[in-house]
């Protein structure tokens, strides 16, 4: 019985692995024996951070970010330069254009894009909260860091429309970035590529 007993908790845990992104069933399988071997080194520790993440992350309320604390750690800091608000569909991609140091300005996420097949609209998408940020006297520019899909290239046409009435520059990625790309795939050099020679809209 002891034995079924434990199967069923590592059975539970590969089923949990498996559902994020990027690990199939086996890789989940693989990933867990690891863990379960590594128990004092990995497993311990990893089940520590996972509930002090779960505990302690929140959504940024300005930008959408995650971080301990909101506004975030990047809405905070003083030295970041307040006349510019990049874009992003997700965390991740904010979080790539971090890796690349090619920006200082703030930034906003989207949490998604346009995609009316999928029923996702305007009113599911942090889109009021972004005009209102634009129109604020401070900001300059409008940074559209959408990735180069069909659904990201008309998310941000979408809403060079809504931003008309802000007084700011719209730009977008300059085409370093491939057609279909995400940003979060890009190497650094790419993005800072993209990011330095960007368009007006
Ligand atoms: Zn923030």
């Amino acid at each position: 019985m002891a034995r079924a007993a434990a199967s069923a908790e590592i059975e539970r845990l590969i089923q949990l692995l498996a559902r994020l992104p990027g690990l199939g069933p086996r890789s989940a399988r693989r990933a867990a024996l690891h863990l379960v071997k590594k128990k004092e080194q990995l497993l311990a520790p990893l089940a520590a951070a996972l509930t002090e993440a779960h505990d302690r992350i929140v959504t940024c309320e300005t930008c959408g970010n995650i971080d301990t604390v909101s506004p975030c750690t990047l809405c905070r800091d003083q030295s970041r330069d307040r006349t510019l608000i990049c874009v992003v569909e997700e965390v991740g991609d904010l979080w790539a254009l971090e890796r690349a140091h090619v920006l200082n300005g703030l930034y906003h996420v989207l949490g998604g894009t346009l995609s009316p097949l999928d029923g996702v609209g305007p009113e599911d998408l942090s889109i009021a909260k972004l005009i209102e940020r634009a129109g604020a006297p401070e900001v300059k520019e409008v940074l559209l860091a959408l990735n180069a899909t069909v659904e990201g290239q008309s998310t941000a046409h979408y809403l060079t429309d809504q931003l008309v009435g802000c007084n700011v520059a719209i730009s977008r990625l300059a085409h370093g970035v491939p057609i279909g790309g995400e940003l979060d795939y890009l190497d650094e050099g790419t993005l800072v590529a993209a990011v330095k020679a960007r368009k007006t809209m």
